[in-house]
C-alpha cells in the first residue's frame, strides 16, 4: 500500500523511486541497518530506493579535478548548500565567480536513475517518478524552482520530518526479525556530505576549510572578500551548525545524529570502487557541471517607477516586522530581509518561514 500523503507528487507514475537525503539514516540509532531503512521505504510503496553514495563519490572526484585544474582567484567555495549559494548571490556578488560550478549529488543521482532505469526495466522514462527526501526548505526550493538549471531531475520532494514518523513503525516492526545476512552484496551505504567537513573528507584534502552556521560562514565570506584567505584552496560552507544534520527538517538532535552517522559509517560503510576513467571522461564532457552559470542576484524590486518602489519598500518593512528577524536561513533565504523581499516579489509564501504560525501578515 502506498502512503498517499508522501507520494502525492509521484502518484501518477507507475514506477516510483525514492532518493533519501543521507541525513535520513542519521535520524536512526546506529544498530538500525541502512538496508532496513530501505526495506521500510519500500513498504511505504516505493518500488526502488536509491541512495546518493555513488554520485557523492563521483562528484568528490570531479571536484578534486576541478580544483587541481583551476588557475584563478582563490579560495573556491562549495555550491552544495542552497542557502549559502543564495547568500553569496545576494550579499556577496563579487564572490560568485569562486563558486564551484558542479552539480549536487541528489541531482546527479536522479539524472543517473532517469538514464539507466528505463534500459534496465524496459519501461519508458516518463513512467518513472523520482522523489527526494529533503533535510531543509532550501533543497525543496532548489527542486521546485531550480535557479541553475531548466528543471530538476526530480518529480517530487518531501521532508525528513514527514517521512520519519511513517517510517518508524515499519522499522520497529521489522527490526527484531531483520537478518544482516539478507543484505545484498551490491548494497552500498555512504554517510555522504551531511556533516560539516563531509565534502572535504570525501577527497584528498589539500588546504581546505570547512565552516558551518550562517554567522561563521558570513565571517569567512567577509575574509574572502577582504582577500584574507588566499592560501586556502577550497571552502566547504554549510548554513547549519554541524552541516545538514542540523537542518530544520531533521527530527533528531544534531549532536545525536552526528554520533549516529559516525557509528553507521564505521559499521556499514563499504568502499565504493570508482571508475575514475569514466568519471574523468564525463567531467571533460561537462556532465557534472551546473547547466547555467551561478550569477549574482541583486535585488531588482526597486528597479521600477517611484510609486511602485515605495509601495514595495513599505510592504517589505511590514513583512519583515512580522518575522522573527533571527536570520536562521531555515527557509532557504539567507536572511529574514531577503525573505521579506522575496515575499514582496511573489517568490515565497509566508508559510515557507519555519516559524510561520508566529508570522503575522497584518503586523
Ligand atoms: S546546511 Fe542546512 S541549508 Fe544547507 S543544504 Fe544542509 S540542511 Fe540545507
Ligand atoms: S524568514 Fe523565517 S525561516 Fe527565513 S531566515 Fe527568517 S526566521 Fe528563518
Amino acid at each position: 500500500m502506498f502512503d498517499s500523503d508522501l507520494s502525492a507528487e509521484v502518484s501518477n507514475f507507475s514506477y516510483k523511486v525514492v532518493v533519501p537525503s543521507p541525513v535520513l539514516y542519521s535520524q536512526f540509532e546506529p544498530d538500525i541497518h541502512p538496508y532496513l531503512i530501505h526495506l521500510a521505504l519500500e513498504q511505504l510503496g516505493f518500488d526502488r530506493v536509491v541512495d546518493v553514495s555513488t554520485s557523492s563519490m563521483a562528484l568528490g572526484a570531479a571536484l578534486l579535478r576541478y580544483i587541481a585544474a583551476y588557475k584563478g582567484r582563490r579560495p573556491l567555495i562549495s555550491s552544495y548548500c542552497p542557502s549559502i549559494l543564495r547568500l553569496i548571490q545576494v550579499k556577496y556578488p563579487d564572490l560568485v565567480e569562486l563558486v564551484v560550478p558542479l552539480d549536487v549529488p541528489r541531482e546527479l543521482t536522479a539524472r543517473e536513475i532517469r538514464k539507466n532505469l528505463p534500459r534496465e526495466l524496459g519501461i519508458k522514462s516518463e513512467d518513472i517518478g523520482i522523489m527526494y527526501v529533503a533535510s531543509c526548505p532550501g533543497k525543496i526550493v532548489s527542486i521546485k524552482q531550480p535557479a541553475e538549471k531548466a528543471r530538476s531531475w526530480f518529480d517530487g520532494v518531501t521532508s525528513v520530518k514527514d517521512v520519519y514518523p511513517v517510517l518508524l513503525p515499519h522499522i520497529i516492526a521489522e527490526k527484531e526479525k531483520f537478518d544482516d545476512s539478507t543484505v545484498p552484496d551490491d548494497f552500498s551505504f555512504h554517510a555522504g556530505w551531511i556533516r560539516s567537513g563531509g565534502i572535504i573528507q570525501s577527497g584528498k584534502a589539500g588546504n581546505w576549510l570547512a565552516v558551518s552556521g550562517l554567522d561563521h560562514v558570513k565571517r569567512i565570506l567577509d575574509d574572502i572578500e577582504n582577500s584574507r584567505l588566499r592560501n586556502v584552496d577550497f571552502v566547504e560552507a554549510l548554513a547549519h551548525m554541524l552541516g545538514c544534520i542540523g537542518g530544520p527538517f531533521c527530527v533528531e538532535n544534531p549532536y545525536v545524529a552526528r554520533t549516529n552517522s559516525i557509528k553507521q559509517r564505521e559499521k556499514y560503510e563499504k568502499k565504493i570502487e570508482l571508475d575514475l576513467e569514466d568519471i574523468y571522461r564525463k567531467y571533460d564532457e561537462g556532465y557534472y557541471r551546473l547547466e547555467k552559470p551561478v550569477l549574482p542576484r541583486p535585488t531588482t524590486y526597486f528597479d521600477t517607477d517611484l510609486p511602485t518602489s515605495i509601495k514595495r519598500m513599505k510592504e517589505r518593512e511590514r513583512v519583515y516586522r512580522g518575522l522573527r528577524q533571527i536570520d536562521c536561513g531555515c527557509c532557504g533565504c539567507p536572511t529574514c530581509m531577503t525573505f521579506a523581499e522575496d515575499f514582496v516579489m511573489g517568490e515565497v509564501e509566508l508559510t515557507d518561514c519555519v516559524f510561520f504560525p508566529q508570522v503575522s501578515e497584518n503586523e
